[in-house]
């Protein structure tokens, strides 16, 4: 009933659409090519999907960093802001940029900081001035209400 439609790469058997359907050739168990096509091609679409996760993570982390590190010259060292007991003071939690966060340097929190800094400069400025407008409007309306309701009770004192 099925007929050959492939040969086994491996072992030259004949293998049915049937037999194609299996991830292994069943006489000598190697793996077809189009399943391991399939499978690579998985492997590789997870791969990207962590890349791109690991780098929404990266941004996160650098600017939960940026803010927390607060105004920081860009260049020197840290300076007596870390105080005799250095970072690990008993009680004190780690300054910002000590080591074992991923931006122990300020140079690499400026430099990421720049990188990021332009588009995100022009996000607020844009979600800012959206802002300023509904806050205009809103404000205008209710300095209307006010004054329409002060001059209607007004009118209505007479
Ligand atoms: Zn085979």
């Amino acid at each position: 009933m099925y007929e050959p439609v492939q040969t086994c790469t491996r072992c030259g058997a004949g293998l049915t659409l049937d037999d194609l359907r299996a991830p292994n050739c069943k006489y000598c168990g190697t793996v077809f090519p189009h399943k391991a096509q399939a499978a690579q091609h998985a492997e590789l679409a997870g791969q990207v999907m962590n890349q791109m996760m690991a780098q929404q993570a990266q941004i996160q982390d650098q600017w939960r960093a940026a803010f927390g590190a607060g105004p920081m010259p860009p260049t020197g060292p840290m300076g007596p802001a870390m105080g005799p007991m250095g970072p690990m003071g008993p009680g004190m939690p780690p300054p910002p940029g000590a080591p074992g966060s991923p931006y122990a340097s300020p140079q690499a929190i400026a430099a990421a900081h720049m990188m990021q800094v332009g588009q995100v400069q022009q996000q607020v400025a844009r979600s800012v001035s959206r802002t300023t407008t509904i806050v205009m409007i809103v404000v205008g309306l209710s300095i209307v209400l006010t004054i329409g309701s002060v001059l209607a009770s007004v009118l209505m004192a007479r």
